[in-house]
């Protein structure tokens, strides 16, 4: 039996369970999900089959997933490490140290517990050759308290952020703390830097402008969509030129490469608002916020998603759909859809 461990929004265990539950079964892996209400992770128990696949294709609900190596218990407080010594030294070398835990409201302490010992561990680990830049796999110490918690192991090529979360820094020139939001969708969905093919977007429901901001200091040329003002500063200082519309009926005179949608509706009516512009070829690609139903979070999403891929299929429109809990996101999930490939 093999343990994996994936983290989430603390109350959102049993969404990551059922996820999980059903992406195992369809890669041939059998298992059973262990949750604890609102601890910000479940444990995966794999009894047969092998889930590895899901490392590559992250989850919906789950801000990382990897395999566990070992559990420890009542480390001594004088001695932590050389009691995780002898697992560290099987499982090494590492090429990055990542001391994780849940995201929940104890955790504060226990951030401040883990720099003071990552500053002990990081030292030693180099001297002993077991942390080194030539290694292919990250090692990851998880901790439940100051002394208890697992070991994990993950290959370096699958990007994963610290505790599966990417902290980012709010620019003060930023016209809205969405701004953060679609940065880490992009980083998610498309990695760093200006993402190649992607020079037109519209931003849907733009007001006051944090999306298109986002958009346009990678150099992507914006219109904001909105009945609401946008951010003056935006308007001359950017590519971004606003026009007072309705997100559900206006229309783009060309096609354009990107639509990004964060209009706050019914998630069946932002799913059908972008099978439209999908459909049309009005754009390429769409990156849009889907509110979550109240209950069933992980079954009524994953239900709607197969919806959207079966229409476009329906018009043979080929489509890569990708969708994240982002930890900026809180009762709302973030939809990345790619049909250039196809
Ligand atoms: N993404 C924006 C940002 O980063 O600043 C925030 C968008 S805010 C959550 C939602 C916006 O959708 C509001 O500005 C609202 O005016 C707009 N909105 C709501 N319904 C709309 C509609 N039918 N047409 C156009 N805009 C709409």
């Amino acid at each position: 039996e093999e343990v994996f461990l994936a983290l989430c929004r603390p109350g959102f265990e049993s969404d990551l369970a059922a996820e999980l539950t059903d992406r195992c079964a369809e890669l041939g892996a059998s298992g059973y999900p262990q949750t604890t209400d609102d601890s910000g992770y479940v444990l995966w128990n794999n009894l047969q089959g092998d889930p590895d696949a899901l490392l590559e294709t992250g989850l919906i609900f789950g801000r990382s997933f990897y395999p566990l190596t070992a559990a420890f218990e009542d480390l001594p407080e004088q001695d932590r490490i050389g009691a995780l010594w002898p697992e560290l030294e099987r499982q090494g070398p590492f090429a990055e140290l990542f001391l994780e835990h849940a995201d929940t409201n104890a955790s504060r302490e226990l951030a401040r517990f883990l720099r003071g010992f990552r500053k002990a561990l990081e030292p030693r680990l180099r001297k002993a050759g077991l942390l080194r830049d030539r290694a292919d796999r990250r090692l990851h110490l998880f901790f439940e308290d100051s002394r208890n918690g697992r070991v994990g192991v993950s290959p370096l090529a699958v990007p994963l952020p610290e505790g599966g979360l990417t902290r980012l820094r709010l620019a003060p020139e930023a016209p809205s703390r969405s701004a953060l939001k679609l940065e880490e969708a992009m980083l998610r969905f498309l990695g760093r830097g200006k993402p190649p093919g992607l020079h037109t977007a519209v931003d849907l429901g733009a007001a006051p402008g944090g999306w298109s901001w986002q958009l346009a200091r990678l150099g992507i040329k914006v219109t904001g969509v909105d009945h609401g003002r946008l951010d003056p500063r935006l308007l001359d200082e950017y590519p971004v030129r606003h026009v007072s519309g309705d997100a559900f009926t206006w229309r783009p005179e060309r096609p354009v490469d990107l639509v990004v949608c964060d209009v706050v509706d019914k998630p069946a009516r932002t799913l059908a608002l972008m099978q439209k512009w999908l459909e049309q070829g009005w754009a390429r690609t769409a990156l849009f916020n889907l509110k979550l139903p109240m209950a069933r979070r992980y079954r009524e999403s994953r239900a709607l998603l197969e919806r959207l891929g079966d229409g476009l299929e329906r018009r043979q429109v080929g489509a890569m759909i990708q969708a994240a809990h982002l930890y900026h996101d809180r009762e709302e999930i973030t939809v990345w859809v790619d049909t250039r490939a196809h």
